[in-house]
């Protein structure tokens, strides 16, 4: 399987949508309830997490690269060659890092 078909998977899975009980008691409302507050927190956690390793430049490719000298990580490889500023704390950059993230 192929990065591109994980991601795929993925994104099929958090479009799924938990359907309501087809026949509704007490319980199954109950239930019904707490599985969709957990469905909008993984959906929220995914997001988040997703954002935090996506270039923050590009936007597009995975965030491979700290800036030095102020440590900040989030660009990708391509976008790192030809940042001369840090998007975040727009201090100067000398260079970029290549981080592995253990994972
Ligand atoms: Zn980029
Ligand atoms: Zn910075």
């Amino acid at each position: 399987m192929t990065n591109q078909d994980r991601d795929a998977k993925e994104i099929e899975l958090f479009r799924i949508e938990p359907h309501p009980p087809e026949r509704s008691t007490d319980h199954t409302e109950k239930a019904y309830s707490s599985l969709v507050t957990l469905f909008r927190m993984l959906q929220r956690e995914n997001k988040y997490l997703k954002k935090k390793t996506t270039c923050c430049r590009c936007e597009g490719k995975e965030a491979s690269h700290m800036l030095l000298p102020c440590g900040h990580y989030g660009v990708c490889g391509s976008c790192v060659e030809r940042i001369i500023q840090c998007p975040v704390c727009r201090r100067d950059v000398t260079e970029g890092l290549r981080v592995q993230l253990s994972l």
